[in-house]
């Protein structure tokens, strides 16, 4: 059974757009350097990079927090580095979901020690009832309920994650 829609394509779409002209205010330089966290932000960044003009390189991260299911132990692992350093750079941080803020507070941590111009982070979704850490994020597409979520880059099990749309389980 295909999950329920919460957020259909079409307001993800215009969302990331605004997105894109915030982050674009906010970023005092024409490059921009977006760090992608694998694998739920793949689409997310695919979109957002789709909409801007200026000039944008991107690398990416994975990391993986212990425990299975839909609870995060709160334990964070690096899985997969970047490739290129962010000396100097000026770097936004592109995630699908702030949950507890662990996973985005410890990735913030390790890039802000390489030593970039600026970091910022850009998370599509936000439930911040959940948040077990204060965790800065600049820019938020949207503020959700306490519910799990997939679809769009965001997994159950692996599956889901090419879904055009925000979905929850019915
Ligand atoms: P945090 O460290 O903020 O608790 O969790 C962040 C990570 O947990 C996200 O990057 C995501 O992988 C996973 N996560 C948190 N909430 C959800 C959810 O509702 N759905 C899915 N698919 N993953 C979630």
């Amino acid at each position: 059974m295909l999950p329920d829609v919460l957020i259909p394509q079409a307001r993800l779409a215009t969302r990331i757009t605004e997105l894109a002209t915030e982050i674009r205010a906010a970023v005092p330089d024409d490059h921009i350097h977006f760090v992608c966290v694998l694998k739920g932000a793949f689409l997310f960044l695919a979109d957002l990079v789709r909409v801007m003009d200026e000039r944008v390189t991107m690398d990416f991260i994975a990391v993986s927090s212990y425990g299975a299911g839909t609870r995060s132990s709160g334990e964070v692992r690096l899985v997969k580095d970047v490739d290129a350093s962010l000396e100097g750079r000026h770097v936004v941080i592109v995630e699908d979901i702030v949950d507890t803020g662990l996973t985005l507070h410890y990735l913030q941590d390790i890039l802000r020690r390489r030593g970039p111009a600026s970091l910022r982070t850009a998370c599509l979704l936000s439930k911040p009832s959940r948040r077990k850490i204060d965790v800065r994020v600049e820019f938020i597409g949207f503020t959700i309920e306490d519910r799990f979520v997939v679809g769009y880059g965001l997994d159950y099990a692996e599956q889901y994650r090419n879904l055009p749309y925000v979905g929850v389980m019915p």
